[in-house]
Formats: C-alpha cells, structure tokens, sequence
C-alpha cells in the first residue's frame, strides 16, 4: 500500500492522487486485522502521503476506529510523519484543466485539448490478505473522487463498506463509486454471503446484485444498467479467492511467490 501511495505517478492514492474540487488532496483509508479483531480509519486526511500507515497506527495505538480532518493529521504529525504538498505537476494540472473547463461561461478561458480531462475519476485500491495459517486482515487507501466536494469521504475508510475482515471467515474490499457500496455496507456484506457458504466470486456477484437493486435512477441508463463501475474482491480464511464487478475488470492476486492478472466475473457488459 504504501509503495503505491508513495508513488507520484499513481494519481488514485496517497502522493499525487487526484484533489478535491478546491485543488486540494484528501486521503481515506481503513484497514482491520482479523487476529486481534482491530479496525483503523482516516477520513479527509490532508498533507500526509501515506493514510494507510496512519489508520494502521490507529488500529494499533489507540482505542478509536475512525479519525478525520485535521484531528487525524495532527494524529500522525505526533508519530512522526511529515506535513507535505502532495501535489504533483501532473495532478495540478489536472485540476486546472478541470477547473478551466467547468464552466463556458466563467473566466478560465476553456482548454482546447482534452487529453487530460477528467470529468470524475475514481482510483483506490484494496488489498485483503491470508496467511498460510488462516489469519486473515483487509486494508483499503484512495484520494476518493477527484474534483469531490471538500470533506466529502467515500467508501474506502468506512469499516464494513470500502473493506472488512472476519478472521473466521474471510475478508473483502472495493473500488468504484464509493456512494453505490456505502449504501449496501458491501464489504461486510461481502463477508456475510462467504459466511453462508457462498465461493468468493458468487459473494462478489451477489453483493453488486444488492448494489444495482440500491441505484437511484438518475444513475441507471436507458437499459437500467448502472452508469459507474464498482468492484470486489473477497478472499476466504482458506485461500480462496475471487472478485466481481459491475463491467468486465481486473484485478490482481499473488500466491506468496508470484503475481497474476485476472478478469473479473462481471454483470453488464458495455454497449
Ligand atoms: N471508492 C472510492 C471512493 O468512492 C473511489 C475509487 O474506488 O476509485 O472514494
């Protein structure tokens, strides 16, 4: 995680993520351990590169769960991390070619080339993790919708939703439009259809089922399919594994020796 976040050319998390609608970056992250049964949260984190690192310390010093704002900075300034820009070149410019095209009739002169125009782009990532002995723990981290209202928090760093692990039975996580997961609690959810049985794919499949039944109809198109993308992925406390998502995707899966790419199992296929 911290690898990624600390990387100014990954525009989805931590260092050089995409900012908020103000020019600012804010961070979220959460992870839980399954052993000790330990959850760790932060919300609209701003000036620290890495809020994967920081829910850990609160998972693992303190006797909260979830910290925000300028409270969870302060938390991590008094650890040790290092208050920073985390604008890049290349995420401020984005920005500005945002913020110049929002409106025709402002005064940002309109940006003739579009190439680096992002209307919304969402980018997180989750890992969740098994040791050969069965123990199990989930951590999400992303800079959440770019160009996102100021303080608004997605998915990622709500326990139950952007991750969860139950170290009896497995763990799971997301990405996409945070708002769509929030509302079905679906990393939980997740977990509960691996409870009852189901293999980590169908578990997957099931909870976007729950996802689609949940969208409003301003985000549904002529065909009623949703118009974002969200993915799971899920894996139990014996290894297995699997994920699923809204439109054909990917995701990754290492075996503790190698890396591999994989498509996911998918609802919709675009038109
Ligand atoms: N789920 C994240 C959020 O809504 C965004 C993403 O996964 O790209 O903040």
């Amino acid at each position: 995680m911290k690898i990624q976040e600390l990387d100014p050319n990954d525009d989805s998390v931590g260092y050089g993520g995409l900012p908020n609608a103000e020019g600012v970056v804010q961070l979220d992250a959460s992870c839980m351990h399954g052993p000790t049964k330990r959850a760790g949260a932060v919300g609209a984190l701003e000036n620290i590169k890495t809020p994967s690192e920081v829910a850990k310390l609160i998972l693992k010093y303190t006797s909260h769960i979830f910290l925000v704002g300028e409270g969870a900075k302060r938390f991590a300034l008094s650890f040790g991390f290092k208050e920073e820009d985390l604008l890049t070149e290349h995420s401020r410019e984005a920005w500005l070619r945002w913020r110049a095209n929002l409106s025709p009739t402002d005064n940002y002169l309109d940006v003739p080339d579009s190439d680096h125009l992002v209307v919304t782009k969402t980018g997180t990532i989750n890992c969740d993790a098994v040791t050969p002995q069965g123990d199990l723990s989930s951590v999400t981290t992303t800079s959440g919708l770019s160009w996102k209202i100021p303080g608004r928090v997605g998915d990622s760093p709500i326990i139950g939703a952007g991750q969860y692990c139950d170290n009896d039975v497995g763990a799971a996580g997301s990405t996409g439009l945070g708002e769509a997961n929030i509302k079905v609690c679906g990393g939980f959810l997740t977990v509960e259809h691996l409870r009852r049985g189901l293999k980590p794919t169908d578990a997957c499949l099931e909870t976007l089922k729950r996802v689609v039944a949940e969208t409003e109809a301003r985000l549904l198109d002529a065909q009623g399919k949703p118009k974002f993308d969200l993915v799971f992925y899920a894996v139990t406390k014996r290894g297995e594994f699997g994920a699923a998502s809204l439109y054909p995707n990917h995701f990754a899966v290492h075996d503790g020796t190698d890396a591999k790419i994989r498509d996911t199992a998918y609802l919709f296929t675009r038109a």
